[in-house]
């Protein structure tokens, strides 16, 4: 038996059985903790990404209160003027400077345009333009039986918006336009032409015209933005009903710029993200960086999608490339408030800061295991092959690579117990090569031994695959052949003789020389004995019969009778 057939018989997988593999479990070990570890580290990562994407929401929410608070003040304002003109439309106060205005636009009303002018400092000057253009312009109408009650109430609005003057947030301009033809404003008409001018301006302009019955069911408080000469302003307009009768129109505008610094004022200290405020089309109104600061832009794509992220939900957040943008609707302003934080902003946060040093704990945990996983791999390894050298020393016997002594009487035991109980023929052969000692004597030691380990090689070509060859003493081999009866035996033994007589062996340079072998041959079937001792005796007894006929033969009976010659 050689040492590759071996490995493969049942002898070696039961001697290197190993209920687990110690690699394979090591390796094991390493995944399930580096999957560990990265779950963890990865729902850790998920927690702080929600802690601060509710920091987000947090901040944009405290900027976009303090906008929408400021906001709301205007349109309680606004409303508060709407009830007081209702109020004054059911019931003017009775006072004679309200008759004389009555009575002076009496005068006036078929003047193309006229201006009425009382105490200035307490009240503002009605605008008005003619009977004949009223009745021209379609949707104007002053054949209304309130007219003088409107007129009396337009003027007492003068006097809450001059009140309003010192308030702390003053509209840049607050108008009250009235579908009779005339209207009154905070900011004061240069010249006569003008009146006619801004007037019409002023009916085409959407705070009015989307405030007709049709328009504005609701008729709630809307919001605009417009530019009016260079300058951005928020609009916000309210309609004038009464009895179920539009009258006309309230409106206040903000400069973008008082916007502007209640976003400056209101963003905390360590807030880094940048602020946009869109109006209802997306137009971007102000932002908090500085003017002349380069600030966020978004490409017409990344516009389309926001739009329509806002307009889905109220308040929200969306990765954008390397930016994180949130937004949330304002309440009293049809239009919403973004943030925009870029990566390195987010980066150099708190948040950012301790998920880089995650990162990096992670990264460092990961190689330390990966180099400990190594290392002990390595070991284990060596351990195991260590582990297999020694069961292999154990075994084999290292010069002839076939099985030593005590591993060839453990295998035979095995064999004729197993053989013995199935009734079968095992029969052994003992081979003894002659005249050994002289080639040690002639070529030395180590030519000796290379004539063993040729021997052991042509011993193993000889045998079948179910035989076991084993070096049972110096140059003795022992041969076990389960299953084969004596005659079968005889012939393995014959071709094994023939082989090692046939075979020329190299022992030095140059030099090569021819050995033989006796061999004899015992098998169960003659006394039914599987005992493998008697077995082997009574081969070992054969051997020496064969030496004693002249060696280079093979005996397989027990007629002592020397040869002839
Ligand atoms: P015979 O034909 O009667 O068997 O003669 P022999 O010389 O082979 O027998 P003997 O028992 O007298 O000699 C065996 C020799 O084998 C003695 C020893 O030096 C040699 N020997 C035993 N083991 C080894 C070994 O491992 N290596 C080498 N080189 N020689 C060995
Ligand atoms: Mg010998
Ligand atoms: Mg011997």
């Amino acid at each position: 038996m050689r040492e590759d057939e071996v490995v493969k018989s049942p002898l070696r997988r039961a001697f290197f059985k190993t209920r687990f593999n110690p690699a394979r479990i090591v390796n094991l070990c390493f995944i399930v903790v580096l999957i560990c570890s990265t779950v963890l580290t990865w729902r850790e990562v998920r927690v702080m990404e929600g802690a601060w994407v509710a920091s987000q929401r947090n901040a944009l929410n405290n900027v976009a209160n303090v906008v929408d608070r400021q906001l709301q003040v205007s349109v309680d304002r606004l409303l508060f003027f709407r009830n007081g003109m209702q109020e004054a439309l059911r019931t003017p106060l009775g006072l004679a400077v309200l008759h004389s205005v009555q009575g002076e636009f009496e005068d006036d009303r078929a003047q193309p345009y006229w201006r009425i002018i009382r105490d200035t400092r307490r009240t503002l000057p009605l605008y008005g333009v003619s009977d004949a253009l009223v009745s021209a312009t379609p949707g104007l109408n002053r054949d209304i039986p309130l007219l003088h009650n409107e007129l009396a109430a337009a003027l007492e609005l003068g006097y809450l918006f001059r009140l309003s003057e010192s308030s702390a947030v003053v509209p840049r301009r607050a108008a009250y336009v009235s579908r009779a033809g005339f209207y009154m404003s905070t900011v004061a008409a240069q010249s006569s032409e003008e009146i006619i001018h801004r007037y019409n301006r002023m009916l085409a302009r959407p705070w009015f015209t989307s405030q007709s019955e049709r328009q504005n069911r609701a008729r709630g408080v809307r919001w605009f933005s417009e530019s009016v000469n260079g300058d951005a302003l928020v609009t916000a307009s309210v309609p004038l009903d009464y009895q179920r009768y539009w009258y006309g129109v309230l409106t206040m505008s903000f400069a973008v710029d008082t916007l502007y610094e209640r976003l400056v004022e209101t963003r905390q200290q360590d807030d880094s993200g940048e602020y946009q405020l869109y109006d209802a089309h997306f137009a971007l109104l102000t932002r908090s960086t500085p003017p002349g600061v380069e600030s966020q832009t978004f490409t017409p794509e990344q516009k389309a999608s926001l739009q329509r992220a806002i307009r889905n939900s109220a308040a929200g957040g969306l990765r954008m490339g390397t930016r994180y943008i949130n937004w949330e609707k304002l309440r009293h302003f049809d239009g919403a408030l973004v943030r925009i934080q870029t990566l390195r902003e987010g980066i150099r946060g708190d948040f950012g800061s301790i998920s880089i040093a995650l990162g990096i704990l992670w990264l460092l945990f990961t190689t330390m295991l990966l180099v400990s996983w190594a290392v002990i791999r390595r070991m284990v390894s060596n351990m195991l092959s260590l582990q297999k050298t020694l069961q292999w020393q154990a075994w084999f016997d290292p010069l002839t690579r076939l099985l030593n002594r005590g591993a060839l009487f453990e295998r035979a035991s095995l064999l004729t117990a197993e053989y013995g109980a199935r009734k079968e023929p095992f029969s052994v052969i003992q081979l003894d090569l002659d005249h050994f000692k002289s080639i040690n004597d002639r070529f030395g030691h180590q030519a000796g031994d290379r004539v063993l380990g040729h021997a052991a090689g042509l011993i193993s070509k000889s045998i079948r695959a179910q035989d076991v060859a084993g070096r049972v003493g110096g140059e003795e081999f022992c041969i076990l052949l389960p299953g084969a009866t004596l005659a079968e035996a005889e012939q393995v033994a014959e071709k094994m003789r023939q082989r090692i007589a046939g075979k020329e062996i190299l022992v030095r340079k140059g030099k090569s020389l021819r050995i033989s072998a006796s061999l004899g041959v015992s098998c169960s079937d003659e006394s039914g004995s599987y005992a493998f001792d008697y077995l082997q005796s009574v081969a070992d007894g054969r051997l020496y019969t064969a030496k004693r006929r002249g060696r280079n033969q093979v005996c397989s009976d027990d007629t002592s009778s020397m040869p002839n010659s």
